[in-house]
């Protein structure tokens, strides 16, 4: 996020020329709120990304950091870790394709998009934390990227809608298709 500036646009009394209309007028709101949907699609598949970035330093560092005589990854109580973290990985990442595929097939997607945001960013907050513990006092430095990795997670968590409002999205979906079916 370092790349990225973050600044608070403020639009009062604007005009905007009718040849400049992004849809209809009067639809604003539903054109925006649909594209939160893509977008948190695009943050499920960056928050996947990082979380497997952030394994991958563990897993490499563990295999050659050394205590108590062999690599740390011999040791059961870090490849437990390491294992949970791979776990966290691979179902967000089959959590965002469900709802990838569902968009590219023209099927309503919403909850599914909601559901990834929430699994992916919980995750990739989990195992860049993990990952940070796999390397103990190394993985707190600026040396290695694990504590970056953290730091940018977080984020994931609150953009796009925070984790809390994507219950309430899927909240409320779950009760509109309840009262449809
Ligand atoms: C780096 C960065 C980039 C961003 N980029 C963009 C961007 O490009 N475009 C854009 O529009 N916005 C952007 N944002 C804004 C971002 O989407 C908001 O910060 C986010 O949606 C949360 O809103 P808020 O900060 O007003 O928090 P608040 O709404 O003040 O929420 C504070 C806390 O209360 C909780 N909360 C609030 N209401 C409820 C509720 N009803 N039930 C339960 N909990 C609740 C929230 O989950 C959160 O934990 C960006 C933010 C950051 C940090």
């Amino acid at each position: 996020m370092t790349g990225s500036t973050t600044a608070a646009i403020r639009l009062d009394d604007v005009s905007v020329p009718a040849d400049r209309l992004v849809g209809d007028r009067g639809r604003g709101l539903s054109i925006a709120l649909a594209a939160l949907d893509s977008g948190r699609l695009g943050v499920s598949a960056v928050a996947v990304g990082l979380a497997q970035s952030a394994l991958d330093v563990a897993v490499r560092y563990a295999g050659e950091r050394e205590a108590f005589g062999r690599p740390i990854i011999d040791h059961q109580g870090v490849a437990f870790l390491l294992a949970d973290m791979a776990a966290a990985v691979e179902s967000a990442r089959a959590t965002y394709l469900v709802a990838a595929r569902r968009k590219d097939a023209g099927k309503e997607y919403g909850r599914q998009a909601s559901i990834a945001k929430l699994v992916a960013t919980d995750a990739a907050m989990k195992v860049t934390t993990d990952a940070v513990q796999v390397l103990g006092g190394a993985g707190y430095t600026r040396e290695f990227p694990a504590e970056r990795y953290m730091r940018e997670a977080k984020v994931m968590q609150i953009f796009e809608g925070t984790n809390q409002i994507q219950r309430m999205v899927i909240g409320k979906a779950l009760a509109r298709e309840a009262a449809a079916s």
